[in-house]
C-alpha cells in the first residue's frame, strides 16, 4: 500500500491530538480546543490533505477547515444541531424527504476529513449512524413506493466511503426504478481524498449516465495536480458530469480574489461552479460565517465582471428546514423568503429592493 492508494490514505488517518503534533506544530489555541472539540466531534485528516497545509501559517484556508479553534467551543443562540431539520423529514432511517420531487440519503456517515464547520456534525462520524443493509433495502423500498420522487441525492459522511461493489449495487438499485429520473452523488472526496477517484470506481460511475456529482471544493488551493487529474478521470472514464459547490467561510474564502480565483480554476478544471452556500447555522460555526452583506458585496463584484459560466449561485438554506432561498445582490427573492432569511440576522445589516 502507498500514499497513491485511498485505503492507505483512510487508514493512516490522524485522529488524534499526539499524531497531529507529531505532523504539525499546532498553535497554543489549536491545543487548547482540540480535546473538548473533537469530543463532540471527531478530528480526522487525510495525510493527504494535511500535507497541503501551510505549515507556517496559521491562517492557512485548509488548516481552518481541518484543525478544531476556540471559535468552535461557542455555541451561539442561534446555531442549533440540526439547522436544516433533516430529521425531522426522515420518513425512514437515512432518508431525509423534505421537497416532494427529491429525497436524499445518507449512505455513509463517514468523511475523510471532518470539516469542523460541518452541518451534520450531529451525526456524521457517529459509527451507530452508519446505515446497515437492512436500512438500505427500506430506504429503496421507500424509494420503490414513492412516485414522486425523481432524483436521488447519495450524500453522507461521504458516499464514496463505500466500496465500488457496494456503490454499484445501490446504484444499479435506483437505477431500476422508473420514475427516477438522475442520480446525484455529493462527496468530498475529490478535494480531501482524490486518490478515491480510480478507474474501477469510474468504471462501475460509467455505468450510470447521466450521473452528477458535486464536489465541494472551497480553496483553490485544493485544487492540486491530484485533484485536477481525479475530476479529469471522473468526466473522462466515469462519464460524470462534475459540479461544485462551496460554503463561503470566514478568512478562508471571503474575498472576491479568493472567489474567482477558486471558480476559474474550478471552469478550468472542468467543473461548473454551482451553488456558494451561506455557512449552515450549526452548533459552533459562528468563526466560519460570513455576513450577508459581505457576501452579497463579493457575488456584486464577481457578477457581470465575470465570465457566466465561473458565478455560481449564492444561497442560503434556511434554518429549521425552509429549504433554500437565492441571496441575490441585487434583490431578495420574495418578502416572506426576506423575513425569513433575515430572523437570525441583524436587520441594519444589509439594503434590500424587491
Ligand atoms: S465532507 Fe461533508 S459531511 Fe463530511 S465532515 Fe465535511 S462537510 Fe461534513
Amino acid at each position: 500500500m502507498t500514499w497513491n492508494d485511498w485505503k492507505w490514505q483512510l487508514q493512516n488517518r490522524i485522529v488524534d491530538l499526539e499524531t497531529l503534533q507529531d505532523n504539525i506544530a499546532l498553535t497554543e489555541e489549536e491545543k487548547v480546543s482540540f480535546q473538548e472539540a473533537s469530543a463532540f466531534f471527531s478530528f480526522s485528516v487525510t495525510p493527504y490533505y494535511l500535507s497541503l497545509i501551510d505549515r507556517n501559517n496559521p491562517n492557512c484556508p485548509i488548516r481552518k477547515q481541518t484543525i478544531p479553534r476556540p471559535e468552535e467551543l461557542v455555541w451561539n443562540p442561534n446555531e442549533v444541531e440540526d439547522p436544516l431539520a433533516e430529521q425531522k423529514f426522515m420518513p425512514v432511517k437515512g432518508v431525509t424527504h423534505r421537497y416532494p420531487d427529491r429525497a436524499l440519503w445518507y449512505i455513509s456517515h463517514t468523511c475523510a476529513v471532518y470539516c469542523r464547520f460541518c452541518t451534520r456534525k450531529r451525526k456524521v462520524s457517529k459509527p451507530e449512524e452508519t446505515p446497515n443493509r437492512e436500512e438500505w433495502e427500506k430506504a429503496l423500498e421507500y424509494f420503490r413506493s414513492h412516485s414522486e420522487i425523481r432524483e436521488v441525492i447519495l450524500s453522507g459522511g461521504d458516499p464514496l466511503t463505500l466500496a465500488d461493489s457496494q456503490l454499484d449495487y445501490l446504484l444499479d438499485q435506483l437505477n431500476q426504478i422508473k420514475h427516477i429520473n438522475h442520480i446525484r452523488i455529493h462527496s468530498r472526496y475529490p478535494v480531501t481524498l482524490p486518490m478515491r477517484i480510480t478507474p474501477s470506481l469510474c468504471e462501475v460511475l460509467s455505468k450510470y449516465f447521466p450521473l452528477y456529482l458535486v464536489s465541494h471544493f472551497n480553496h483553490s488551493s485544493e485544487l492540486t495536480k491530484e485533484a485536477c487529474s481525479a475530476i479529469k478521470m471522473l468526466i473522462q472514464k466515469g462519464n460524470v458530469i462534475v459540479l461544485n459547490q462551496s460554503v463561503l467561510l470566514n478568512g478562508i474564502n471571503d474575498t472576491v480574489k479568493d472567489l474567482e480565483e477558486l471558480n476559474y480554476k474550478l471552469i478550468r478544471s472542468g467543473v461548473k461552479p454551482y451553488y456558494l452556500h451561506q455557512c449552515d447555522e450549526v452548533v459552533g460555526s459562528g468563526g466560519f460565517v460570513v455576513p450577508i452583506t459581505k457576501g452579497l458585496e463579493i457575488m456584486f463584484e464577481l457578477r457581470g465582471r465575470r465570465s457566466g459560466i465561473s458565478i455560481p449561485t449564492y444561497v442560503k438554506d434556511l434554518t429549521g428546514g425552509g429549504g433554500k432561498v437565492t441571496l441575490n445582490p441585487n434583490y431578495l427573492v420574495s418578502a416572506n423568503e426576506t423575513k425569513l432569511v433575515m430572523k437570525n440576522y441583524n436587520e441594519d445589516e444589509f439594503e434590500i429592493s424587491h
